[in-house]
This record gives structure tokens, C-alpha cells and sequence, in this order.
């Protein structure tokens, strides 16, 4: 069996600027990758390429071995199987905490209210918030609503979830809460791609690290091999810089 996730060879330009560089890697079932590099590297368009929420200019995507086509009903099958957990948590804010976790499993995976409902249920509490499910997102601390969104995308099942910078936007008292519910995820097995300036995570729950500059995968490497002895300059530089 293959990995979950082939990037090969992509290529992605806004205008003149030249954002993903003929960028390569693999993601296997059940691996825990976490990109890092300095802002501007590419680390976002390339999450958002993994789910076409971008386009590509060339070289392909394959997820559980097929190619991600441009556009079509193919796509969004495909792109229900990827969840995507943002920095701002984008709740839909006139539905409730539980709405918001049974909206796409009964549309898109067409499960029944009460079937949703119970799946539903089950997924916030998996991530602590149960307690909150009648509730607006509006009355949920930020560190509950990112909670939430990763409770709403466990709910489509997905195969993947790219959570980018999850945890940038929170403050400070409520960032381990969240880091909690990613490593236990990791723990149970989910396959995660993981854009963050967390470095306790990385080094707690990564396989492997990717560390991105300038449109490129400067370094992929463990994190007890990265951080212990990066290789290229720039991974030294932006090490001793977080560190
Ligand atoms: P990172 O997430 O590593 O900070 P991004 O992937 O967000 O980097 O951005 C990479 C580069 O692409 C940056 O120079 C950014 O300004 C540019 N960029 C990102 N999105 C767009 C867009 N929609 N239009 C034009 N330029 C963009
Ligand atoms: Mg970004």
C-alpha cells in the first residue's frame, strides 16, 4: 500500500511570485508531519493546495491513490475525505456548537439528524466540549471554538486533516488545550499534516518534520534529528530564532 498523500513535484506562482517550487513529499497513513518555516515560506498555500482550496500550476496530488483533479463532483468527494482546521476557526456563527458539527456529515455524507447528532456528539466530547453543544460559538472561549473545529472535522471521518497554525490565533492560557487534543488524535492514529511555530508538539507528537523556506523543503528530517542537528544554514538560522 502506497502513502495517503503524494505531493509531487507541485508547482504553484501568485502572479511573479513563484510561492510552491517544484515541491515533493509523501504523508503516510497514520503519520504525524509537521511543517515549519518562516512566514511567507509557502506553508499555507501548500496546505490549501492539499485540499484544492488553491490551485496548482503543475505536478499532481494523489490522496489514498487518486489523483486530485481540478474541479468536479470527483473533487469534492475527494476533498470531504481531507479535513482542514484554520487559524481562525470559521464556526458558522448563527449555528449552534452541535449544528455546526452535524451540518457536513448530513449533507455531504448524507447521514441522518439522529445519526449525525450522535456521531456528532461523540466527536465533541472526544475533544471536551460536549457540555457546550447547545451553545452559540459566540459564548465559547477561543481555545473551546478551535476544540469545536477540530470536533466538526473528525465528523466527516476524514482520512487526513491539515490543521494550519491551530493555535496562532488563541491566547496564550488556552494553547495547551488545543495542543492536547492534537496529540491525543496523533496518538490514536489520525494521519495529520500540521503547519505550527509549536515546537513542544513538534518534538512531542511529529514523525517528521518539514521545514520550509522560500517555496521549498529546505530540510525534512525526525524531530530528534532536526532539532538536535539541523542541516542547512536557514534551518539553523530560524532554529536559533524560536528556540
Ligand atoms: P506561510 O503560510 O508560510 O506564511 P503562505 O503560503 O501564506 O506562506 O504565502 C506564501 C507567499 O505567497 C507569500 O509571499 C504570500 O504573500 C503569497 N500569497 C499567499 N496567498 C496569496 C494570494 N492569494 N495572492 C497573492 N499572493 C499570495
Ligand atoms: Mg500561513
Amino acid at each position: 500500500m502506497g502513502p495517503l498523500v503524494v505531493v509531487d513535484r507541485i508547482n504553484k506562482h501568485f502572479g511573479d511570485l513563484h510561492v510552491l517550487k517544484d515541491i515533493s513529499t509523501t504523508v503516510a497513513k497514520g503519520e504525524v508531519v509537521v511543517v515549519i518555516g518562516p512566514s511567507g515560506s509557502g506553508k499555507s498555500t501548500l496546505c490549501r493546495a492539499i485540499n484544492r482550496l488553491e490551485t496548482i500550476d503543475s505536478g499532481t496530488i494523489t490522496i489514498d491513490g487518486k489523483v486530485l483533479p481540478s474541479e468536479g463532483a470527483e473533487l469534492a468527494r475527494l476533498r470531504a475525505d481531507v479535513g482542514m482546521v484554520f487559524q481562525s476557526f470559521n464556526l458558522f456563527a448563527h449555528k449552534t456548537i452541535l449544528e455546526n458539527v452535524t451540518l457536513a456529515p448530513m449533507k455531504v455524507r448524507r447521514l441522518s439528524k439522529k445519526d449525525a447528532e450522535s456521531r456528532g456528539m461523540e466527536m465533541l466530547d472526544r475533544v471536551g466540549v460536549a457540555n457546550q453543544a447547545g451553545k452559540m460559538p459566540a459564548q465559547l472561549s477561543g481555545g473551546q471554538q478551535q476544540r469545536v473545529a477540530i470536533a466538526r472535522s473528525l465528523a466527516m471521518e476524514p482520512k487526513l486533516i491539515l490543521l494550519d497554525e491551530p493555535t496562532s490565533a488563541l491566547d496564550p492560557e488556552m494553547i495547551n488545550e488545543v495542543l492536547d487534543v492534537m496529540v491525543g488524535l496523533a496518538k490514536d492514529g489520525m494521519t495529520m499534516l500540521v503547519v505550527t511555530h509549536e515546537m513542544g508538539f513538534a518534538r512531542k507528537a511529529a514523525d517528521r518534520v518539514l521545514f520550509m523556506a522560500d517555496g521549498m523543503i529546505e530540510e525534512e528530517a525526525t524531530p530528534e534529528k532536526f532539532f538536535t542537528d539541523p542541516q542547512s544554514p536557514r534551518a539553523q538560522d530560524f532554529l536559533s530564532k524560536v528556540l
